[in-house]
């Protein structure tokens, strides 16, 4: 990547060089511009950009102005895959992998810190959690390490048993409260899910003792192992999620390195 044209027609170039590269060009403000201005522009400086290199270019713009990225999870799918490289999609569901979702997320947060008045990043909502805990665990992973640690309890499927009312479900709120002794899904009132304050005041509720479903406690420990020994994974479920998990680490990692790496280069060609 010796030029600013080589820079847009490889397709190999990564979103946040490709955000700096504009920033350095033409200032922060292109993040408000139009696709057909952004387009325009690049071909009047010489540079004729690859159609996935607009698309990636267009998310990181969408990522700094908007927090959709961190709310709405069909947003998330399809911004995650102009960031992987991948033509987006909103009509196709498009399956992403833990290491993509790492990078995307890695990505996000990154782009939020670099312009400086934009500097907050957003929390995960619920939704946006639940979807990325699912893809994860439809390829077998069910512990997720950070930058996905947001959706963790949703993958282990952290639960609860009362010892009280004997009812066992999801944690939701995780308050350490009984939702069935608390009445919190009453629809007394709609306007949320609020413990009853008369029940809890009497104390009604805390008798509970939280579980996972899928434990995570082994994965974490292997995982550890593998990250810093040499061991050979078994064909167990526990090493599969680990063996799976490797592969999303190192591939989040490679995608930091491409990112470094070009962004060195990028000094030059400014
Ligand atoms: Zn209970």
């Amino acid at each position: 990547m010796s030029s600013w044209s080589a820079l847009w027609s490889s397709e190999e170039t990564h979103p946040f060089v490709l955000f700096r590269a504009l920033v350095q060009k033409y200032g922060a403000e292109w993040v408000n511009w139009a696709p057909a201005v952004l387009r325009q522009s690049l071909h009047k400086s010489g540079a004729t950009p690859a159609r996935i290199n607009l698309s990636k270019a267009l998310a990181t713009a969408a990522i700094v102005q908007r927090d959709e990225f961190w709310t709405n999870w069909e947003v998330f799918h399809f911004l995650a895959q102009a960031l992987n490289n991948n033509t987006p999609s909103s009509r196709d569901m498009q399956e992403l992998t833990v290491g993509q979702m790492m990078t995307a997320v890695d990505i996000a947060e990154h782009l939020r810190k670099e312009l400086k008045t934009l500097s907050y990043v957003p929390s995960f909502s619920d939704e946006v959690a639940r979807f990325v805990a699912a893809q994860a665990k439809a390829q077998a992973v069910w512990y997720l390490p950070a930058p996905l640690d947001f959706a963790a309890h949703l993958a282990a499927g952290k639960s609860y048993r009362c010892g009280d009312c004997g009812s066992e479900s999801e944690v939701v709120f995780d308050d350490g409260l009984c939702d069935t002794c608390i009445e919190r899904w009453s629809m007394d009132s709609l306007k949320d899910w609020a413990p009853n304050p008369a029940l809890l005041q009497r104390g009604r509720g805390r008798n509970i003792t939280i579980f996972e479903k899928n434990p995570t406690e082994k994965v974490k420990t292997r995982l550890a192992q593998a990250l810093t020994s040499k061991i050979t994974l078994l064909e167990k479920p526990t090493d599969v999620c680990v063996s799976r998990l490797l592969v999303a680490i190192q591939y989040a990692a490679l995608r930091r390195r491409q990112r470094d790496e070009q962004l060195l280069m990028l000094k030059s060609v400014a």
